[in-house]
């Protein structure tokens, strides 16, 4: 039987050993942390019985992704589904809410609620294409045209200066910047419309799904299945050169080109250290997590049935304050995620009490810490949720580089997902998970097809290396067994 060692145990390492180990062959997984997950675990941050998500909370492609939809992801473990997918609060009690359903948020957004909807609409009533598309590497054409090209003429749009022109009031704008701003991108630009209009898409098709249990439950079915295929599991193992590794026919690396310069020392040529140093990382986040005594008193009612809110106020204020970010600087009132799974699932807190998951952008490598702002920022749309503070954790982007490695400088994209590197992850080629070392192979959200929870560039490196080691062109069955 051959033998396959994969590095890192993030959704992306797990689900490319979960390839090959259905190909049949023996996987042994390494990870530095004392527990498996990367981006995509949970953990008793602030009080006992208080579950957090130490990263990824809200899961827009758990139901998307090509390699999910072959896991039977959700046939595995149970999910939610908030019927508000997102929201965004803005002075004077407004709020933007973007139901699952596409036509009721039409309704809601009052004169540009038909403009709205003619934006999303076509992309919506086809959102398995949009999916297949944006989680497929760039280089490769897609089958249909008419939808990445629909795509394409939106995203420009909403990616340029003239992203106002089809609207007359500030909620909508606002909805959508609250979604490009993911991306950690200066605003308004096309990447950063791209991704956002992707996952807005998502938001009213199948909507942003929360796992129960935790991030960590998509981990445990990861696992369930690779363990019973052989795979085994070593915890608390820091890799830090390939040279001591086991011999293996396939090696995957679930870390940035950043690492694995380090991991491969003088073995890689010139050329190809050069192209991966190039490769930019992107601006950090702050988190800060929760333990409250009550769910979070939105002002507006509606955000309280909301799966994510994304809180800074109008277009023009989350612009600012991601432009300021990009431009190196702190700003005073952030941009700032917001989920609280504990309103749609009860094992994240005592009876009663409540998880909230929230970050915020700051420059790479900031040592700030975001707590105070996070705070005043959601205390603004919600008076008297300071009051509501059990206990927090907070982690600036040094920590969460320090956490967890692939994160450099607190770059939760590993990797800056701007225009360029969406077609050149992390190198300007068609299988980019390939590395001029035989048989190892990069498996991370440095890969194509980039960052989010979506098990993809570890799915298509272990393919790729199916393909080049053994000649497999046949995906393995991944289906519940
Ligand atoms: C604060 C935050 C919030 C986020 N929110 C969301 C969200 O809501 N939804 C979403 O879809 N995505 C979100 N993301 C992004 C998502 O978590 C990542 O894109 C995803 O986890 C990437 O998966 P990965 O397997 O490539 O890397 P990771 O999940 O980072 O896993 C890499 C693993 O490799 C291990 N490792 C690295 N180097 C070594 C080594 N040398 N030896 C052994 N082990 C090693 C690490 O410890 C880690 O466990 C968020 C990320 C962060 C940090």
């Amino acid at each position: 039987m051959d033998t396959a060692v994969v590095v890192g145990a993030g959704p992306n390492g797990l689900a490319g050993a979960v390839t090959l180990a259905r190909a049949g062959m023996r996987v042994r997984v390494y990870e530095r942390a004392d527990q498996p997950g990367g981006g995509a675990a949970t953990r008793e941050l602030t009080l006992p019985g208080f579950h957090h998500d130490v990263c990824s909370a809200v899961h827009p492609m758990a139901f998307e992704s090509r390699f999910f939809r072959e896991f039977g992801l959700s046939d595995r473990i149970p999910f939610v589904t908030p019927e508000v997918s997102f929201a965004q609060p803005l002075d004077g009690g407004r709020a933007g809410i973007a139901y699952r359903d596409l036509e009721r948020t039409r309704e809601g957004l009052g004169a540009d609620g038909d403009a709205y909807a003619r934006l999303l609409r076509p992309l919506v009533e086809r959102a398995s294409e949009v999916a297949e598309f944006t989680g497929s590497p760039l280089l490769r054409i897609p089958d249909r045209l008419r939808t990445p090209i629909v795509f394409g003429l939106r995203s420009l749009e909403q990616g340029t200066p003239a992203w106002n022109a089809r609207f007359r009031e500030e909620v909508a704008p606002a909805l959508l910047t609250g979604v490009a701003a993911h991306t950690i991108l200066a605003q308004p630009s096309i990447a950063g419309a791209g991704a956002g209009l992707a996952l807005t898409t998502y938001a009213h098709a199948q909507g942003w799904p929360i796992p129960v249990g935790g991030s960590q439950s998509i981990i445990t079915a990861l696992l369930d299945d690779l363990r019973a295929h052989g795979g085994e599991l070593i915890l608390d193992h820091d890799v830090t050169s390939l040279a001591e590794l086991p011999e293996a026919a396939v090696t995957l690396l679930d870390v940035t080109p950043k690492a694995f310069l380090g991991l491969a020392g003088d073995r890689l040529p010139a050329r190809y250290r050069r192209a991966l140093r190039r490769f930019r990382y992107g601006g950090g986040v702050a988190k800060v997590d929760f333990a409250l005594d009550g769910p979070v008193p939105w002002r507006h009612p509606e955000l309280a049935r909301a799966g994510t809110v994304h809180v800074g106020g109008t277009r023009q204020e989350v612009a600012e304050a991601e432009n300021a970010v990009h431009r190196g600087r702190l700003p005073d009132r952030p941009y700032v995620l917001v989920s609280q799974p504990s309103v749609f699932d009860a094992t994240r807190a005592p009876a009663g009490k409540h998880t909230l998951w929230t970050y915020t952008h700051v420059p790479a490598g900031s040592p700030a810490d975001r707590r105070e702002a996070v705070t005043a920022q959601i205390e603004r749309f919600a008076p008297g949720f300071r009051d509501r503070i059990l206990a927090t954790s907070s982690r600036t982007a040094i920590e969460v580089e320090r956490h967890n490695p692939n994160y450099p400088g607190g770059d939760i994209s590993a990797g800056a997902p701007e225009l360029w590197q969406l077609f050149a992850r992390p190198t300007f080629s068609g299988e980019p998970w390939r590395t001029p070392i035989p048989g190892v192979y990069l498996a991370s959200a440095s890969t194509a097809p980039g960052p989010g929870v979506t098990g993809l560039p570890g799915w298509f490196a272990a393919l790729t290396a199916l393909r080049r080691e053994f000649g497999i062109a046949t995906a393995p069955d991944l289906a519940p067994r």
